[in-house]
Parts: C-alpha cells; sequence; structure tokens
C-alpha cells in the first residue's frame, strides 16, 4: 500500500487537497490534527508540558494556552526544541496508531498531510512518495491574511521559518498547483489520486 507525504506551505491547500483525497477514498492522517487533539484537554501531552513549562501554560479548559506558547516558542528557540520534544514522539505514535488502523480497514493509500515534512527530515524515509501543494506566495499570503486576523508582516514571518517553494518543488514526485479555482483543484486531484492507484498496480 503506498505511503504518500503531502506537504505544502501555510495556506497552500494541504487541507482542501486532502479533503478531496478523502472524498476519493484515500486514508488520511493529519498530524496537525492529531497535534491538535494531544494538545486538547486530557489530550496525551498536556501532563509532560504542565511539568515542563508550568501550570500557565495550561488555560482554564485544560488545554494547551496555544497563544501563550506561540509566543514563547517564537522568541526561544530552546523552548520550541522542548516543546517539539514532547509533542513529536506523541504524533508519531497516533500516526503510526492510525496507520495500521486504516491498512486493516483496506484503504488504497495512505496520505500523510504534515505542514513542515521537509523541515524536519524524519518523515521521508517512511514515504513512499511526496507530494506538494503549490501556489504563489502571495497567494498564500493572501489565503491566510482573509481567514485569519495575522498581518501580512506576521505571515511573512511565518513563511521564511518554512522550507521555500522551490526547495519544496524540488523533492516534489507529485505537484497539485493550487493557484486557480476550487473546481480546477479537484481536476488536479483527481489525477493526483490515478498517478497514485498507478502506483499500486506498478
Ligand atoms: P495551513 O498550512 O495554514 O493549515 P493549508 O495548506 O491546509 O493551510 P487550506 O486550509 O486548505 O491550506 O487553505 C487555506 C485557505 O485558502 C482556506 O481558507 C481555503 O478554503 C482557501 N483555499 C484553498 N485553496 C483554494 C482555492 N483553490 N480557491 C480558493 N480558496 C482556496
Amino acid at each position: 500500500m503506498p505511503l504518500i507525504g503531502l506537504t505544502g506551505g501555510i495556506g497552500s491547500g494541504k487541507t482542501a487537497v486532502s479533503d478531496l483525497l478523502a472524498k476519493l477514498g484515500a486514508g488520511i492522517i493529519d498530524t496537525d490534527i492529531i497535534a491538535h487533539q494531544i494538545t486538547a484537554p486530557n489530550g496525551s501531552a498536556i501532563e509532560p508540558i504542565r511539568e515542563h513549562f508550568g501550570v500557565d501554560y495550561i488555560d482554564a479548559n485544560g488545554a494547551l494556552d496555544r497563544n501563550k506558547m506561540r509566543t514563547l516558542v517564537f522568541s526561544k528557540p530552546e523552548a520550541k526544541k522542548a516543546l517539539e520534544g514532547i509533542t513529536h514522539p506523541l504524533i508519531r505514535q497516533e500516526t503510526i496508531a492510525q496507520a495500521f488502523q486504516m491498512a486493516k480497514n483496506g484503504v488504497p493509500y495512505i496520505v500523510f498531510v504534515v505542514p513542515l515534512l521537509l523541515e524536519s527530515g524524519s518523515w521521508l524515509p517512511l514515504i513512499d512518495r511526496l507530494a506538494v501543494v503549490d501556489c504563489p506566495v502571495e497567494t498564500q499570503i493572501s489565503r491566510v491574511m482573509q481567514r485569519s486576523n495575522l498581518s501580512r508582516a506576521e505571515v511573512e514571518k511565518i513563511l521564511q521559518t518554512q522550507a521555500s517553494r522551490e526547495g519544496r518543488l524540488a523533492q516534489a514526485d507529485f505537484v497539485i498547483e493550487n493557484q486557480g479555482s476550487l473546481s480546477q483543484l479537484t481536476e488536479e486531484v483527481n489525477q493526483l489520486n490515478q498517478k497514485i492507484l498507478q502506483i499500486q498496480g506498478g
């Protein structure tokens, strides 16, 4: 069963693509969703985060206080490292559990949606093919500004922490162009699905 990594910069359209692939029957494992689950109330990362960072970083509901943590990790690289030291192994563990379950359920292939797949490095050995969602940087910025209350400068700051458009494209086995309409994207995703199913056949 092919294991596909799906990545792309912030606002490129990873979720839009993975939602369309799910409709076509793919098994989708979204590491962003897992990251949210483990830092929600009673999530497996909450206790280790409380122990390491203190109770100030847990909100009244028992979830990670994302705003506070975001501010901390932006200014302190060692805090970012510590947080990732807690969350990454838990995300990996849950990813593997979900993948086994999907394999049991007989999905034709599994797509791991990983925003920082190339930046983290540890995913590449696990996947058979890399699919990259691509659009111009300007489109990313305007999409993210539209959907959040981030300023242009804040979005640009996030972009600087991510791999470049060229860097991602250079490593891609499949490129999903997402600079047009959602119906064009649907067509792109249908073609990607066919190509992935051919890997299985070949
Ligand atoms: P992030 O990394 O920030 O989670 P993402 O790569 O998952 O983002 P999406 O959430 O799929 O990106 O898309 C970002 C925003 O742009 C969403 O609001 C989405 O609805 C919108 N969008 C994505 N693709 C298109 C498109 N082709 N046309 C119009 N809007 C789009």
